[in-house]
């Protein structure tokens, strides 16, 4: 829910809006990173727990390789720099569900700095790309959870479950560079689309496996300096965090215009009333005390371990998209809604290469499977239709033995039946379109005779005209006649 804007429209433009976000990224390993214990999300409280993530005295932590690999994978995947050597470093703070008093993490030597991610600023304008910078990523433990629900007594108490600590995480930081709501949003998007990607997260953040820290100010336009900035906490959806930056900049233009200054805070959102609320402000804010982690040596990625583990980095989305409009001669549009997920772009790869006419796969990937999947909540890999039926379909189009409408009528049958395409085409007994030409041409004479006025123009070399004879036919045939078939019967029957 957005709230109706307080301000004038005039005096928000007079601001320029200045937007910084920090996100946590959730490692997919199976083992926590600095001991043996699972991840694994939703076992029952307090289950997956060992000395080294409860921090009782004297148990010692014991990287975890994947954890590395992981996180410079990402890192790798968003263009940054990969320090050879970063420091492990305690932040400590005192917080029921950080049993240790300190969270490992990394402080001024991080894993990885120096790198961007490309926004489409503007959707309608090939080419409009902006580089939001990425300050560092960089590797930490999870801490536990507070449960205020879903137990006896928690009317009255909270309950922690330390499940989730020492979960490995990455820690994205980017640049002050966003400047406006919109650009934070794309930001995002592109951040998930490329982890998803490297496969290191799933980024689902119900399960608060990707979190996001917004950082926001305001400043006049024409000003150098930054302005005060506030920082929302905890929001758990792209659309939420957008609609919280938009209450923000409100809020500041609103008390800077009425002569007060902005209060250095952290700031929750609460997505019912579309307000953000003060948290803590930076008086109560935390000196962290950081310093090295004694239990834990130096990080070293040499040159050879980054080189194993660029070997296994995916093609980018980006970089996808634009080869696929070159290779398949597919729209942008077309590579944007083919590229959503990686397992959609190979699938749809392996099938653009295999058929005919890339283009038309790309169509009915589009139009009539996705639209079906969508239709039934199916994912992907539970569609009836594989990719090569897909192939066939479109190549059967393509050479005219069906029409449109017969494959439509045919992947309904697919659906239905939960049962490929070359299945249930075989089953149905190898349909074709007709190409008995006698119905056709009775058509054509009728609507030669019954509009002489674009015959005459056709034959004085308006060649163009035979579109508006083609549509008729097939209109009349309810999108039944094979359009190439037609359009042979009308050439010959309008030249004749
Ligand atoms: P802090 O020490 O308060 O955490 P940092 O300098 O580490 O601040 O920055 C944290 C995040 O806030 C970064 O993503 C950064 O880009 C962003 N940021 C810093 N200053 C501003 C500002 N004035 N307005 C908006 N975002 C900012
Ligand atoms: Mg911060
Ligand atoms: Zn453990």
């Amino acid at each position: 829910m957005a709230t109706t804007p307080s301000v004038s429209e005039n005096l928000l433009a007079k601001y320029e809006t200045v937007i910084g976000l920090e996100v946590h990224v959730q490692l997919l390993t199976e083992s926590k990173i600095f001991c043996s214990c699972s991840t694994r999300f939703g076992d029952p409280p307090n289950t997956n727990v060992c000395p080294v993530c409860l921090g009782l005295p004297g148990a010692l932590p014991v990287l975890n390789r994947k954890a590395v690999e992981f996180a410079t994978l990402a890192a790798m995947a968003l263009q940054c720099r990969i320090n050879e050597v970063s420091i492990f470093a305690r932040k400590n703070y005192f917080y029921p569900d950080l049993p240790k008093g300190y969270q490992i993490s990394q402080y001024d030597k991080p894993l990885a700095e120096f790198g961007f991610i490309e926004i489409d600023v503007n959707e309608n304008q090939a080419g409009s790309n902006k580089k939001i910078g990425i300050t560092r990523l960089h590797l930490e433990e999870d801490a536990g959870k507070s449960l205020h629900e879903g137990f006896a007594d928690s009317a009255h108490k909270t309950a922690i479950d330390l499940n989730r600590t020492g979960v490995p995480l990455a820690e994205i930081v980017s640049e002050p560079d966003m400047r406006s709501p919109e650009e934070a949003y794309e930001y995002l998007t592109r951040l998930k689309e490329i982890i998803l990607y490297t496969g290191v997260s799933d980024c689902n953040m119900e399960e608060g496996s990707l979190r996001c820290d917004a950082n926001i100010s305001v400043r006049p336009r024409g000003q150098i300096e930054f302005g005060t900035k506030t920082e929302i906490k905890n929001v758990n959806s792209f659309r939420f965090i957008k609609q919280a930056l938009e209450y923000e900049i409100e809020r500041h233009v609103e008390i800077l215009e009425g002569g007060g200054r902005i209060t250095q805070e952290t700031r929750l959102y609460n997505s019912h009333e579309g307000k953000t609320y003060g948290m803590r402000s930076k008086e109560q804010a935390h000196d962290y005390r950081y310093f090295p982690e004694p239990d834990l040596l130096p990080l070293v990625v040499d040159e050879k371990w980054q080189a194993a583990i660029r070997a296994s980095l995916p093609e980018l989305p980006e970089a996808r998209r634009r080869r696929m409009i070159k290779e398949h001669g597919i729209t942008a549009g077309d590579a944007h809604t083919l590229t959503l997920t990686r397992a959609l772009a190979d699938q749809f790869e392996s099938a653009a290469r295999a058929a005919k006419n890339p283009k038309r796969v790309a169509n009915l990937v589009q139009s009539e499977l996705l639209g079906r999947l969508k239709a039934q909540s199916l994912e992907l890999d539970q569609s009836p239709i594989s990719m090569a039926g897909v192939t066939l379909s479109a190549d059967l189009v393509e050479s005219g033995a069906i029409s449109s409408k017969m494959l439509k009528d045919l992947y309904d049958l697919s659906f239905e039946r939960k049962q490929d395409f070359p299945a249930v085409y075989e089953a149905e007994g190898r349909p074709e379109q007709s190409r008995d030409t006698s119905a056709l041409e009775k058509l054509a004479d009728e609507l030669i005779a019954a509009n002489p006025k674009q015959v005459e123009q056709y034959r004085a070399g308006k060649k163009t005209m035979i579109g508006f004879f083609v549509g008729q036919v097939m209109k009349a045939s309810k999108g039944q006649a094979n359009p190439q078939l037609v359009n042979d019967v009308l050439t010959k029957k309008l030249e004749g």
